[in-house]
Order: structure tokens, then sequence, then C-alpha cells
């Protein structure tokens, strides 16, 4: 079974996201002032349903921060974004803002008074945004550190109505995590096989001891491949055991059961249970 254009499109999205969220939840453990946080919030409110990767009450302002995890070279061309492959896409500024102006609704509707400050993150280094506008609200990868380094900055503190304003959004979110919106995906469902790093729907073939991507022809050791398909195995079944036959069908077989054996056995932990071998991540 195949999966909808539109599944495909959400599951590799939240994959993205949740990788670019890993990322920035590690850079604000980096925060040495007191803050509070609320990660990936879901509203529906006042016929809206709008979702907040991340919101932090610090130094008196209610941080509002989207997380973008593209990758690849885009760029703006008279005010519209556009992919590497040369589509528009969608403005993350716009969103940022309608957000940002839904969200101040919300606060004025339930007289909490805190300014906001918005700001999209792009945390993947491999991220490039050509004819960027200056003094936009966007954190770039090379500027993750200086951000932080910025709010570490002055004094923060969290007051008893920073506590309660961050009890009420909670308590009026319909959703408390951005995970609830995957799709029903099953093990069976999905395509089999080892999607290029690049080209994501495109599967690699094995030459030798690399596979090799039939559309721009990028290689990638057979290690890396396996060490890369078995993480994306865990994200998406963290239930499903991990055994070198169910990496073997995950990699669409296309890599030596062999070779599969090996690298679980030299970079996971291997555990006997009464049917067979299995692994978990060190
Ligand atoms: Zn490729």
């Amino acid at each position: 079974m195949e999966l909808s254009n539109n599944d495909k499109y959400i599951f590799n999205s939240l994959k993205k996201g949740y990788e670019g969220e890993v990322v920035v939840d590690k850079l604000f453990e980096k925060l040495e002032c007191p803050s509070l946080h609320i990660n990936g919030i879901l509203f529906d409110w006042n016929n809206n349903t709008f979702q907040i990767d991340k919101l932090s009450f610090l130094h008196g302002q209610l941080f509002l921060m989207e997380v973008k995890s593209q990758e690849g070279d885009y760029y703006i061309d008279n005010g519209e974004w556009f992919s590497p492959n040369g589509n528009i896409t969608a403005n993350p500024l716009k969103q940022l803002d309608r957000t940002k102006t839904l969200l101040q609704k919300l606060l004025q509707y339930y007289r909490i008074s805190i300014p906001i400050r918005a700001n999209v993150i792009f945390p993947n280094p491999q991220f490039t945004l050509y004819n960027a506008p200056k003094d936009q609200p966007i954190i770039f990868p090379t500027q993750l550190d200086q951000f932080i380094k910025q709010l570490n900055k002055g004094n923060s503190e969290i007051s008893k109505q920073h506590i309660q304003a961050a009890e009420r959004l909670v308590s009026l979110s319909v959703e408390k995590s951005s995970r609830s919106r995957i799709p029903g995906y099953s093990l069976e469902m999905l395509a089999k096989g080892v999607r290029c790093s690049k080209c994501e729907d495109v599967f690699m073939k094995s030459i030798n001891r690399h596979l090799k991507c039939p559309q721009c022809h990028g290689v990638e050791l057979f290690d890396d491949a396996i060490l890369r398909n078995v993480k994306e195995f865990v994200l998406l079944f963290p239930e499903e055991p991990i055994t070198t036959i169910e990496i073997f069908k995950w990699c669409g077989k296309e890599i030596p059961i062999k070779a599969i054996r090996r690298v679980l056995n030299r970079n996971l932990i291997a555990h006997l249970s009464y049917k067979n071998r299995y692994y978990t991540l060190k």
C-alpha cells in the first residue's frame, strides 16, 4: 500500500520537523536564565487552527518560535519563496505573521498581557536562503549560537503571572503535541527501500559496498545507510523491535543481510530474547 501524496508530505515534513525540533530543544538547554517553555502546542480557537512549535517565556516576553527544517538552496524573488527545485513554496514569514496575530488575539481575549516576539528558526545547517532581506525575524543556522548568547544576557525572571499564563495556554490547547498529527501508517503500508537523503522519494540501488541514487548519482556507504535507516525505523516505529531481518526488509532488501548484521552488532546493543536477537540504540 502506498501513502497518499498528502500523507507522504506530512510524513516527510514530520520526520524533518522532528529532527529540527530536537536541535532547537538541545540549543535551548544552553539557556542559563530562568525560562518557561511549551513545545508543539496546537490551538483551535475562534474558528482558527494554529500550531506553534515553541513558546518560551523569557525576559518578560513571550517568544513564539516556528522551526523550519528545510534544507537546500532556497531563494526569494519578488517577495515569493522558492524551493531548491524552483517551485513556489509557502512564505514562512507570512505564516509567522498569521500565527502571531492569532496568538495575540487569544491572549487579549483572556486578558493576558505580555509582548510577543516571533521568530522563524532554520536549524538545518544545509539550509541557505538567497536574497534574504535583512531585519526579518529569521534565525539562520549560523546565528543560532549568537541568538542563545543574546538571550542569556540580562536578567530574566519568571513571575507567577507567567506561570499562570503558561498554564492557561496549555489548558486552551487541543493537542499538546504535534506528533498526534501523524497520519495512520503501519510498517506494512510504507514502501521499503533506502531513500536518497537528497532526493527524498527516490530509492537507492546497491553497487558493491555502496548505494547509488539513480537521480542525483549521490553515493552512500552501506554502513552509513544502514545506521540512517535504523534511526528512521526507530523514529517511525518506536515500539517495533530492531532485528536484522526487519532492517533488511526496511532497506528494501537492497543491502546484504550480512552487512546489516555486522553494522547492528558493531553499533547497537544486542539483546537475546526467547525468539531471536534484537537490538536497541546505544
Ligand atoms: Zn539522490
